[in-house]
């Protein structure tokens, strides 16, 4: 069987590779395990110089590394860049903070001595998407590494240049050989990697639906897992917002990686007195923006990665409008071999739509109106999902209040769209997942959190 990258924006075939035989497949996960009994007891230090190598690699071959994206996602190129740069960044995050996240911590008892320690576990199995194909290894693999881990890496089908150019430039940093490998192999086959032995836990970034198949198995042999899945984003404008700037950070939320975004924010929820204000800014806003060739420095909305996945959009879209809501831009699929959609806005939406219900995985805006604050909290909650969400308003302790007490989501933000950030932990509740990645309880995951007792 083979794997390969067609490129989204001319439904070309880039390449395509032959996929491990299951004999193929052991030995590499043998030789990560191999590689993890030296590296567990490497010192800190050490690790720290080798994550600023891999900073200093990724940097250096940014340009490659975002026209890869271009080609084989379609990430538009200067946000290709602006990942690769992200990716340096959670690398020096870890290596100048992991020795003092994984310090001792001595607790007082009536034993002579005890405290808790952190050791490694072993090999650990990340199944990542394509839609930030560098950056969602990079957060798992930083912290993995620095706290003594190894790591397998079955990426998303479409993307296995990304993949392959991981493990070399993990190699290039100078780490030892067999520390990182990827896996070219389907997603039939990450049972079999689960079940493993030498594989002591598995982190998923993707939809809910393969986060369900594959807790399930690692359920199935108690490995943990860690799990990062689809969002749909409430952003609530209230009527004292600041209407221009809401409307920017909707748009430009919205419009992450051409709206190809767990984090990205999906539907908005505006009180009734500022709803048409708001509406009309966010037109503007959307209708601005220049979608093209992702390989176009001034492109800012690029393909949909797939076919199939652009197909699905558009379905949503024409049964959300069915079903009574209103299209007031885009919704009509290009001409030609591609998979480009355009932004699109719907109003309108109410809860039985997929706009409402669903994740609208791509640059379509979900218009809401709510009647007042609590109304468009509860709309908010009303989700399957809580990865994210924000509140607009110039009164900022009542977008505290909203954010830190109200709203039913992982992180949440005022009067700014929700990212990522090395610093910060990041993950969800409900049917956006467990577990949390990045910031002190991201390397905290996939140690053995060891009490240590001594008389
Ligand atoms: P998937 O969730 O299917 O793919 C993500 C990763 O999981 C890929 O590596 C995929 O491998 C693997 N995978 C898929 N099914 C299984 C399974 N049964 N067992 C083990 N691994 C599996 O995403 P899609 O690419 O199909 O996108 C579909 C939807 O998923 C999107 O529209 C979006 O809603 C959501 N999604 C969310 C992301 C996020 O960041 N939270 C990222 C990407 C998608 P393979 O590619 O070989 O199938």
């Amino acid at each position: 069987m083979n794997i390969t990258s067609v490129n989204p924006a001319n439904g070309k075939t880039i390449k395509s590779y032959p996929t491990h035989t299951p004999n193929e497949l052991n030995n590499k996960i043998t030789q990560t395990h191999q590689a993890w009994l030296q590296w567990r007891n490497s010192e800190p230090l050490h690790r720290a110089q080798l994550l600023h190598e891999l900073a200093a690699t990724l940097i250096k071959r940014k340009d490659e590394l975002a026209e890869l994206m271009a080609l084989e996602m379609g990430k538009p190129i200067k946000q290709g860049a602006a990942e690769i740069d992200k990716c340096a960044a959670v690398c020096t995050y870890y290596a100048d903070n992991a020795e003092s996240f994984l310090k001792d911590q001595p607790i007082e008892t009536e034993a002579q001595k005890s405290f808790v320690t952190f050791n490694p576990i072993g090999v650990v199995l990340a199944v990542m998407p394509w839609n930030f194909p560098f950056w969602q290894v990079f957060r798992f693999l930083a912290p993995a590494l620095a706290a003594g881990n190894c790591g397998v890496l079955k990426h998303a089908s479409n993307v296995p240049g990304c993949a392959l150019i991981i493990e070399d430039m993990v190699r290039e940093a100078g780490f030892p050989a067999d520390v990182f490998k990827t896996l070219l192999v389907g997603s039939d086959q990450v049972e079999a990697i689960i079940e493993n032995p030498l594989v002591k836990a598995v982190t998923l970034t993707g939809s809910t639906n393969a986060g369900i198949k594959v807790a399930q198995k690692a359920g199935s042999v108690l490995k943990k897992t860690v799990l990062e899945l689809g969002g749909s984003d409430a952003y609530i404008i209230l009527e004292d917002a600041d209407l221009e700037m809401a409307a920017t950070a909707c748009t430009d939320s919205r419009l992450i990686n051409s709206g190809q975004s767990c984090i990205a924010a999906k539907r908005f929820i505006v009180v009734e007195p500022v709803a048409e204000k708001f509406t009309q800014l966010m037109l503007e806003k959307m209708k601005a923006k220049r979608m093209g060739d992702p390989l176009n420095a001034d492109t800012e909305v690029g393909p949909q990665a797939r076919v199939d996945l652009r197909d699905e959009l558009h379905e949503q879209v024409q049964q959300s409008i069915k079903a009574g809501a209103q299209c007031i831009l885009g919704g009509e699929i290009p001409e030609g071999e591609n998979a480009f959609y355009p932004p699109t806005i719907l109003t309108k939406v109410k809860k039985g739509m997929p706009a409402h219900d669903d994740e609208l995985f791509g640059p379509v805006a979900a218009i809401i109106i709510a009647k007042d604050e609590a109304d468009a909290i509860n709309i908010a909650n009303d989700s399957v999902f809580g990865l994210g969400g924000a509140v607009f308003t110039q009164d900022v302790a009542r977008g505290e209040h909203i954010a830190a007490s109200q709203l039913e989501a992982g992180s949440c933000f005022v009067n700014s769209l929700v990212k990522s950030d090395p610093r910060l932990p990041f993950g969800g509740i409900k049917q956006s997942g467990y577990g949390r990645e990045l910031g002190m309880f991201g390397i905290h995951e996939f140690v053995n959190i060891k009490t240590v007792y001594v008389k």
